[in-house]
């Protein structure tokens, strides 16, 4: 098989490391030319080096999701740069756990303005140039919690759930328009996100996840890949859980 992303350009948020580094590399690998986009700029700009490094094309960029006019910016410096954007990849994401009767104001805010507003900030800048292209990819990453519920998650389960509604609706309006999206439900995947997560409760998850271990990065990649793939392109509006069975 040839390169599967040959000729496209990827945007991925959160690249900077985990399951958007991941990606990065991955689509990077299939032939894309990759916007590695990060809050942070140091990791930013080691994913894109490593990319280049490996012979590929990417690109680094400093970008909170959250703020508008950042997002406006990269996406006309992408456009500058690449001429289109093809696929967009929603990955940055945050937790602030706590429960329902101790989550602050604050934490559940910040959350929602992430993981949920700036899924929908990044896919409002792309979709006008993907429309006028008539093609686009947008992949969403949410989370098995937002099938299941999650103790101490009301604020991060409400933004997951939240994506997977919004990529429906996505996918009734931009399908006619040549644009898919669909979203990604990782179960536990072994990341830096994870860290604060108590080993007890880790051993518990692995437990009741019928494959027998976390996730790598690498798995979720994959399905994004598939996704982002000529052969997906019947593939719109969908869930793909990647969680070794955990939520049958
Ligand atoms: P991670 O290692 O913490 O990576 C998330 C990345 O997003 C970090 O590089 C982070 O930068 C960046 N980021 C945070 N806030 C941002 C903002 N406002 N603008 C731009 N970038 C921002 O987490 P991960 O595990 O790879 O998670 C990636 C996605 O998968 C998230 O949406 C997460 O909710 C989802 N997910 C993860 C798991 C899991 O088990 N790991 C399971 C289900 C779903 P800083 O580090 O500098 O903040």
């Amino acid at each position: 098989m040839g390169k599967r992303l040959e000729s496209r350009v990827a945007l991925i948020t959160g690249a900077g490391q985990g399951i958007g580094r991941a990606i990065a590399l991955r689509f990077a690998d299939e032939g894309a030319k990759v916007v590695v986009v990060d809050i942070a700029e140091a990791s930013a700009n080691a994913v894109a080096d490593e990319i280049k490094a490996a012979g590929n094309e990417a690109l680094a960029a400093v970008c909170d999701v959250t703020q508008r006019d950042q997002v406006g910016a990269l996406v006309e410096r992408v456009l500058s740069a690449y001429g289109q954007i093809d696929i967009l990849g929603n990955n940055a994401g945050i937790t602030r756990d706590a429960r329902l009767i101790k989550m602050t104001e604050e934490d559940f805010d910040r959350v929602i303005d992430v993981n949920l507003k700036g899924a929908f900030n990044l896919a409002q800048a792309v979709a006008g140039p993907m429309i006028e292209r008539g093609y686009g990819r947008i992949i969403s990453t949410a989370s098995v919690v937002a099938l299941y519920g999650n103790f101490g998650q009301t604020n991060y389960v409400a933004t997951k759930a939240g994506v997977i509604g919004m990529t429906r609706v996505w996918a009734r309006e931009l399908g006619p328009k040549g644009i898919t999206a669909n979203a990604v439900a990782p179960g536990f995947i072994a990341t830096d996100m994870i860290k604060t997560v108590p080993e007890k409760v880790i051993e518990g998850m692995i437990e009741r996840t019928p494959v027998r271990r976390l996730g790598a990065p690498e798995d979720i990649a994959a399905a994004y890949l598939f996704l982002a793939s000529e052969e997906a392109s019947f593939v719109n509006g969908i869930v793909l859980s990647v969680d070794g069975g955990l939520v049958i």
